[in-house]
C-alpha cells in the first residue's frame, strides 16, 4: 500500500433513497452532481446525498481541498 496520493481524485457514494441509486463521484463534482440530481430530479429537494457512512470523512478532505488545515 502507498500513502494518500494527493493527484489522485477520490471518489464517494451519493446515495438516493427514492431514486434507489447509489453513484461514486469525484471529489471535486459532489456538490455539483448532488445539486444537479435534486434539481433535476426532485425540484430541489435534498433527497440524494454523500453516504452518511462516509459524510464526515468527505467534510475532512474538503476542508483539506480548500486549505483549511494549511499553516
Ligand atoms: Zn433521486
Amino acid at each position: 500500500m502507498t500513502g494518500p496520493d494527493e493527484e489522485e481524485e477520490p471518489s464517494f457514494p451519493v446515495v438516493c433513497p427514492e431514486c434507489d441509486t447509489e453513484t461514486s463521484v469525484a471529489l471535486s463534482d459532489l456538490e455539483a452532481a448532488i445539486d444537479r440530481h435534486n434539481d433535476q430530479l426532485h425540484d430541489g429537494e435534498e433527497v440524494a446525498q454523500i453516504d452518511p457512512a462516509v459524510a464526515d470523512h468527505v467534510l475532512d478532505l474538503a476542508a483539506e481541498d480548500m486549505g483549511l488545515y494549511d499553516e
